[in-house]
């Protein structure tokens, strides 16, 4: 398929192929023409699927059709959970709207930076708004916006939004719109939360379903490699050098912990960085942009950057640190293997943290081999003490929490757990632990299949899909 058959005008057909996009993502194929019709969406769709061009190029031609209003009205209004992934998608809506004849004003707008710039940019109104919703209500506190003519909202990541605590927020953010307006989300995870979210918020929207998923991806190498805890950084250092990684995530269970490794990475001559939540918002932003831009070699990251962070041909992705749960592992790993590219995700395993593994693999139905490398064996039989949570269940601080648990008790209820299916996660274990660390050049998703829509959202909860 091809995106002229989508129904796209002819200067955001120009953006797509400027971008090399050869063909539609399945979710574009199957969102696009659905949202240019008008109606309501609900899509299962990742950061990695294509999802930003699957909404942003319908909502550009929408509203390039329609009479902009003027004062303070903003007309698209796309949520999003994170300050990374607004910028993200940002940037991405200038990309596509770059050849359309009349420019449409797109402004991106987050906490952690001052708000008085944003104020000044929302002089004006704007065509489409990109926000985190804590800042949006401040915003909206200082009367710097009206939401009485949106046209078009955007839920991405919804259960992110939920994940984040967000529920609130958004209540009061829908309450300001007008209610005849086009609603579309997208979410990774379909959890109780977002299904009450969508009854709340959509009309007989139509419902897409694209059955890709990072944790049962076949083009991500997972990999599970035993070495002690002391020996870690050792570990990763001789890694990269040996495969000639030019770019590594990796994951840490701590802010703490993300500057350690990254210093000792420093002293040992490779050029990282730190990334977590108590940076200021023009530390993370450098870091990232570092990161992307091949300046620094090793992101050294919290889960901050395990959800919605795109990174162009990133090979590898490193559990330095088990992550916390099941959830968090695909999403980590799934920074990785974008966009039909191929990726490693290497996970390692000290003896504290075995049983805690085996966990993760039961959820994702994998059975990886465990390595070892050589001039790494461990010699630890027992976790050390400090590193063992009171029950022996994993990495201290970082075992499910309760939210956790109940959370995939309810995903399993309604038949929407984590695990990917036997077969799924079958493609994706590993036949040899051989790295396969270049990915190739020209990015290719799946095809897109017809079969990936369902028409009508069904009506009771069970009778939903399963979608991860
Ligand atoms: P997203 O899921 O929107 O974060 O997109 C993930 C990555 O895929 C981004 O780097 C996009 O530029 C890229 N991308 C989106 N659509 C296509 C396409 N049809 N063909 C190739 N790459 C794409």
């Amino acid at each position: 398929m091809s995106f002229s058959a989508l129904g796209l005008s002819e200067p955001l057909l120009r953006a797509v192929s400027a971008w090399h996009y050869e063909s539609p993502t399945p979710i574009q194929a199957s969102a696009i023409p659905a949202i240019l019709r008008g109606g309501d969406v609900w899509a299962s769709a990742h950061t990695g699927s294509g999802k930003t061009a699957a909404f942003a190029l319908p909502i550009l031609q929408r509203l390039s059709a329609e009479q902009r209003p003027g004062g303070r009205f903003v007309r698209a209004l796309i949520l999003v959970p994170t300050r990374e992934l607004a910028a993200q998608v940002g940037e991405s809506i200038r990309k596509y709207a770059r050849y359309l004849p009349s420019p449409l004003k797109t402004l991106v707008v987050y906490g952690g930076v001052s708000i008085n710039p944003q104020m000044m940019a929302l002089g004006g109104g704007a065509d489409i708004l990109v926000a985190t919703p804590g800042r949006l209500l401040d915003l909206l506190d200082h009367n710097a916006l009206s939401l009485s003519a949106v046209s078009i909202l955007v839920l991405d990541e919804a259960d992110r939004l939920l994940d984040l605590g967000f529920n609130d927020e958004l209540s009061r953010i829908i309450a300001l719109l007008p209610p005849r307006r086009q609603s579309l989300l997208f979410s990774a995870t379909f959890p109780p939360e977002v299904q009450s979210l969508a009854t709340a918020l959509l009309r007989n929207p139509v419902r897409l379903d694209v059955p890709t998923e990072p944790a049962t991806k076949p083009e991500i190498l997972q990999r599970a490699i035993e070495v002690d805890t002391p020996r870690r950084t050792q570990l990763l250092l001789h890694l990269i050098a040996e495969n000639a990684w030019l770019s590594v995530l990796v994951f840490v269970a701590t802010k703490y912990s993300t500057e350690h490794v990254a210093e000792k990475l420093r002293r040992a001559g490779i050029e990282s960085a730190a990334l977590h939540g108590e940076l200021s918002q023009g530390a993370r932003t450098q870091a990232l942009a570092d990161f992307k831009a091949g300046t620094v070699r090793v992101l050294v990251a919290t889960d901050l950057a395990a959800r919605g962070i795109d990174i162009v041909r990133l090979p590898v992705v490193v559990n330095y640190d088990l992550p916390r749960s099941a959830v968090d592992y695909t999403h980590r790993i799934g920074r990785t293997g974008r966009a039909g590219e191929t990726g490693v995700a290497i996970s390692f395993i000290s003896a504290g943290t075995h049983a805690h593994f085996a966990q993760i693999e039961k959820l994702h139905a994998l059975d990886l081999p465990r390595e070892q490398i050589e001039g790494f064996e461990p010699v630890e039989t027992e976790a050390p003490v400090s590193l063992v949570a009171p029950d022996g269940g994993g990495i201290k601080g970082h075992r499910k929490s309760k939210k956790d648990k109940l959370r995939e008790a309810a995903a399993r209820a309604a038949g929407t757990g984590d695990a990917p299916s036997a077969s799924a996660a079958s493609s994706s274990t590993p036949t040899s632990s051989a790295p396969r660390t270049t990915p190739p050049a020209p990015r290719q998703f799946p095809k897109a299949s017809s079969q990936s829509i369902t028409d009508k959202m069904p009506s009771p909860r069970s009778a939903w899909p399963r979608l991860r």
